[in-house]
């Protein structure tokens, strides 16, 4: 049988060779990509296409007309000395397909590199570039360098155009590559005899099935648990899972009275074995009673895109668009609501930190949940230097539900996650995000991404500006309720 395995297919087999079985014989069991996973890609082909400003006047090889016209096309290119670089050059050796994000002409030999989206250089990028290095050797290319290139965490925009020399940092790994080809050598042997057999090997799950990435399959393999699986036990690592299934422990009702768990896993054993939620009263009447009013519920949301936007953010930095506060003058007082969101394309950090010093005043608690919140906070003190006073009393009055709920509350319907999406929906039945159209952070700076390119008619404005508004009122509507229910079994 003819086979080709294509450079991605390959680094997945490295991490698993189930993975790469079923994405060259059963790849109709993958998941559909979902918004989010859409995002990322589009994201890297952003990076990808900022990286090319680093070769000027490469040529790119299209995909379009078919794998066997793109390889044509990158040897009529590799022959022509007139070509500076090449970009997804596309070679095939030995059955292995590789293309190529940048290939740069140096006289007669050519620098390979390989773009990627992250801020550092991972081990698996390397078993990546080792198979360029391979491919394009074996198919007579001379290689002077093999190099990766990753964003500089370091980067700060100083605004204006970006500087792709300055965005990247281009690190020469030939010699690593090199070093990585006898092992390559074996691995392909093990993956072409895996791909001639007539089934998918029997390959166990585990922490390589979400690490680096979640698998396509991780579905498929890992299908819906029960209620009290083990993996539903707060922060268990995945070797803890590992150690129970070879005992052939999945339940947890099944696990031994002497084994070493931590606290909190032994709580969450307990509230599944007995159906009872469990609650620290007195811990939880002495926090509670450190709250002052007006109390504040507060809730931010961010993007944060790989190429930044604006003067003085670095790659990935989080910038606030948006925020919603509801503030309750008495414990049974009704909430009044309050909120902002950036509806265009500039700079929203000056109005939202501006509108919320004014809408937060300066007393009373402000209820969070998680430490988000007030690193963004913190990122908006450096920013904008003439906010830092007032910034830094808000931080002082945040009042964080998360490590409260953590350290005194437990409910089996958590399924071993302290995220007010698990912790809401056990704690205040009836509360709860199905059928709106943002439902999570990531979606919510989906929207706001497509709400301010401006490309929007008024309805679907409109419409995303509601979606915008209404997600982000309900969770601080959430956290409301949420502290009245805790606040009855505080007592
Ligand atoms: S889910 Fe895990 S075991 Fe299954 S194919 Fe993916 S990596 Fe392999």
């Amino acid at each position: 049988m003819s086979m080709r395995i294509s450079k991605t297919k390959f680094c997945a087999g490295v991490q698993c060779l189930k993975r790469l079985y079923l994405l060259v014989h059963e790849p109709e069991l993958a998941a559909e990509l979902d918004a989010a996973s859409e995002a990322i890609m589009a994201q890297g082909r952003e990076v990808g296409l900022l990286a090319r400003q680093m070769f000027p006047g490469g040529v790119e090889v299209r995909n379009d007309g078919g794998l066997d016209e793109a390889i044509r096309t990158t040897r009529e290119l590799v022959a022509n000395t007139d070509v500076p670089a090449i970009f997804e050059g596309t070679f095939e050796h030995g059955g292995v397909l590789v293309r190529v994000d940048a290939l740069q002409r140096q006289g007669k030999r050519w620098k390979l590199v390989e773009v990627k989206s992250t801020t550092d250089l991972k081990d698996h990028h390397l078993e990546d570039v080792a198979i360029q290095y391979r491919v394009l050797s074996c198919s007579g290319l001379k290689i002077a360098s093999a190099c990766l290139a990753h964003i500089n965490r370091d980067y700060v925009h100083p605004g204006g155009k970006i500087d792709p020399r300055e965005f990247f940092r281009v690190r020469n790994v030939t010699w690593r590559v090199q070093q990585l080809q006898p092992k390559l050598t074996s691995q392909l042997r093990s993956e072409f005899r895996v791909l001639a057999q007539p089934t998918a090997p029997n390959i166990r799950t585990g922490s390589h099935c979400t690490d680096p990435v979640v698998c396509e399959f991780f579905d498929h393999c890992i299908p819906p648990r029960p209620d009290d699986h083990i993996g539903y036990l707060p922060r268990i690592h995945a070797s803890v899972v590992e150690a129970f299934e070879e005992m052939g422990v999945e339940s947890i009702w099944d696990i031994p009275a002497d084994f070493d768990l931590t606290e909190i896993q032994r709580r969450a054993v307990t509230c599944v074995r007995t159906d009872e939620p469990w609650f620290d009263h007195v811990g939880l009447r002495v926090k509670l009673a450190t709250l002052r009013y007006p109390v504040a519920y507060l809730d931010f949301e961010t993007v944060n895109p790989a190429i930044p936007r604006f003067a003085c953010t670095h790659p990935y930095q989080h910038i606030t668009f948006q925020w919603s506060a509801h503030i309750q003058q008495r414990p049974d007082a009704e909430p009044e609501h309050y909120e902002f969101l950036a509806t265009d394309a500039r700079d929203p950090r000056h109005e939202f930190i501006s509108s919320l010093c004014t809408a937060l005043g300066q007393t009373g608690s402000i209820v969070v949940y998680s430490s988000f919140e007030s690193k963004r906070l913190s990122e908006l003190d450096s920013w904008l230097p003439e906010f830092a006073d007032r910034i830094n009393a808000i931080q002082a009055r945040l009042f964080d539900l998360l490590p409260i709920v953590r350290g005194h509350v437990y409910h089996a319907a958590f399924a071993g996650s302290y995220s007010l999406k698990s912790v809401l929906p056990a704690l205040v039945p009836g509360m709860s995000y199905d059928g709106m159209e943002v439902t999570d952070g990531q979606d919510a700076g989906l929207a706001w991404e497509k709400l301010i390119r401006g490309k929007l008619d008024q309805t679907e404005t409109k419409k995303i500006t509601k979606a915008l508004l209404g997600y982000c009122g309900l969770d601080t509507l959430a956290l409301v309720k949420l502290l009245t229910e805790l606040r009855k079994y505080a007592g």
